[in-house]
């Protein structure tokens, strides 16, 4: 019996011992035995709690940062788009080349231009080139209830010289010296050889009610009904408003609301539509 006893208080004090070695281990976060591991694995939870509670904390900073790009990119990628539109391989080109001659106050028309004229109105003439797009403006006009009446359409050099000479002798008249007066002369007629009637390709059109307000072209003609519908659908029929108010500079002459000038359909449809003047246009094309 006492062998027993001795036996189970041996026992006894191996279990304690070992328990209180355990908990000591325990502590030293070793893991020799299954009771370890039991004790762990509440331990680990933890950690994995602290990951995944700051894994949400880190997405909803990245959502932030980056839906603040996400608004940039949409404003971005529009940019991009815009400039491709005027660059030059999207420029649209005439099929007849011809029809962009540009005769100016620094550009005069070649002594050897010749072409074929065709009777659009009354008694003018238009190149044959332009001359059926001309009277398809007018008549398309006419059916929106404006009366186009042409003015001038070709006009030779002489004829030029001519109209010219008048308006020189005009400010002469005036006392102006001569090169005071050739120089307010050109304002109002271009000087021979200068002139875009030369061409062929361009019109003096205004609508017959003007005639009952004005006896002479003035710019108030922009402020027509039958000018607004003009200059919205020139392009239509391959005409551009030649002498913009804004490109006074560029093309050397005063805004003339009643010129029109005809370049083709595809040339005058992205003149119109980009706000251009033909020295412009031509300036893009190179
Ligand atoms: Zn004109």
């Amino acid at each position: 019996m006492k062998n027993r006893r001795i036996a189970a208080f041996f026992a006894a004090a191996v279990l304690v011992i070992t328990f209180a070695s355990c908990s000591k281990e325990e502590a030293e976060h070793e893991e020799p035995s299954k009771e370890n591991t039991v004790v762990i694995e509440p331990v680990e939870p933890k950690p994995e709690e602290d990951i995944t509670e700051e894994i949400p904390q880190k997405e909803p900073e990245e959502q932030q940062t980056s839906s603040e790009p996400e608004e940039i990119p949409p404003e971005e990628p529009v940019e991009p788009e815009e400039p491709p539109e005027p660059e030059e391989p999207e420029i649209p080109m005439p099929e007849d080349e011809s029809l962009l001659i540009l005769v100016n106050p620094w550009n005069y028309i070649p002594e050897d231009y010749t072409f074929e004229t065709e009777t659009v109105q009354g008694k003018y003439k238009m190149n044959v080139k332009a001359a059926e797009s001309a009277k398809a403006f007018v008549a398309a006009a006419k059916e929106a209830g404006f009366n186009m009446q042409l003015c001038s359409a070709y006009r030779t050099v002489e004829k030029s010289a001519e109209l010219y000479q008048r308006k020189v002798n005009q400010y002469l008249g005036y006392g102006y010296s001569e090169a005071d007066a050739k120089t307010e002369a050109a304002k109002w007629v271009a000087p021979p050889g200068t002139s875009e009637h030369h061409t062929g390709l361009a019109m003096d059109l205004v609508s017959s009610d003007y005639w009952n307000y004005y006896s002479d072209l003035e710019h108030d003609y922009e402020k027509f009904d039958s000018f607004k519908w003009m200059y919205e659908h020139c392009a239509e029929y391959g005409f551009i408003l030649r002498y913009p108010k804004d490109k006074q500079d560029v093309t050397g002459i005063t805004y003339e609301p009643w010129h029109y000038r005809y370049v083709g359909k595809e040339a005058a449809g992205y003149i119109m539509e980009n706000g251009l003047c033909l020295e412009e246009y031509l300036e893009l094309i190179k």
